[in-house]
């Protein structure tokens, strides 16, 4: 059985630069109702000797992962059983590391790619040219609290549908860059991933490799695709016949973190979103709706989109793609 689980897939502890200890921000994780998270300090896993003890303590799922913290930007290496070398990364050698690296960590993913770094945090802003895009998993598109305000995650969220654009299956994912909790987090989002059976990291990991991920705060929705009889899940491949409609039916939730700040469910709007650009836009104030696509012959892949409308559009969630060949 399938079952969406919010996860967190980027954090720091105190064996990097993070205020919390481990224990503290898993139990934090806990408390604001994650079901997991990937353990990603910079160039270290000097946690992961505590993983078993914490994740059982706390019933939460852990995965284990690294944040390649480089001069020229920040790759997230997560699903690693052991260290994976970074210090002899340079512009020049950064692709075949990365190729190196892909025999190593179950998946990639570049971090805020777009963030300008302070004079402490420097590489931030990714300045590698990536040669093969298709050995990247993910793009983290959304970084921080209320991400999708911010003009860095607005360029990544655009250089990803580029991406899709130009043919590539490449996911999008959100990381909060977790490295401290306060009283005044607010707007925090979530990656959601569609678990087939019991919440494992390994699960977790299938089901990022199979694209089947949700990103949002406060609302959250949820769709899958029939299509000749059939019902495919996000991140599905679909081969195209003759028919030529399709229909998605969407689901939207209510985020299960707290900490999500004020969302008026009266103002959301759906839209739907392909390679042919925006498909449709809907107002709805029912949970649960289906929209049919009349002609798929040209759609190469198709995301659901979440809005609040008020004096902004502001987006609050989006699914990843749903393909067709
Ligand atoms: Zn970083
Ligand atoms: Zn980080």
């Amino acid at each position: 059985m399938n079952n969406w689980i919010p996860y967190e897939l980027h954090t720091h502890t105190n064996h990097s630069d993070g205020k919390h200890t481990f224990y503290e921000l898993a139990l934090s994780a806990k408390k604001i109702g994650l079901g997991g998270f990937a353990m990603t300090d910079h160039n270290t896993i000097s946690t992961f000797k505590y993983i078993n003890d914490v994740s059982n303590s706390l019933d939460i799922s852990i995965v284990r992962g690294l944040e390649w913290t480089t001069f020229w930007g920040h790759i997230l290496l997560v699903g690693i059983k052991e260290y994976v070398e970074w210090t002899d990364i340079t512009l020049e050698n950064f692709n075949k590391k990365l190729l190196d690296a892909r025999g190593k960590s179950e998946l990639l993913g570049v971090a805020h790619p777009f963030r300008l770094g302070g004079a402490i945090a420097t590489g931030c802003y990714c300045e590698y040219e990536i040669d093969d895009w298709d050995i990247i998993d993910y793009i983290e598109v959304w970084s921080g609290m209320l991400p999708s305000e911010k003009y860095m995650n607005k360029r990544a969220f655009a250089l990803w549908t580029d991406l899709l654009n130009k043919g590539h299956r490449i996911s999008a994912v959100s990381g909060r860059d977790w490295h401290k909790s306060t009283e005044y987090d607010k707007y925090i989002a979530a990656t959601y991933l569609n678990i087939d059976g019991y919440n494992t990291p390994d699960n977790a990991i299938k089901a990022i490799k199979a694209g089947e991920i949700v990103v949002g705060f406060g609302y959250v929705i949820f769709a899958k695709l029939n299509y000749e009889d059939k019902e495919y899940n996000i991140g599905s491949i679909i081969s195209k016949s003759n028919e030529i409609s399709a229909e998605i039916k969407l689901n939207i939730n209510k985020s299960g973190i707290k900490d999500v700040g004020k969302i008026n469910r009266e103002n959301l709007i759906i839209k739907i979103y392909s390679n042919l650009g925006e498909l449709i836009s809907y107002k709805t104030n029912k949970d649960l709706c289906s929209i049919i696509i009349e002609d798929i012959r040209d759609i190469t892949w198709v995301r659901s989109e979440l809005y609040e409308v008020s004096e902004v559009e502001r987006l609050i969630s989006f699914t990843n793609p749903i393909y067709f060949n």
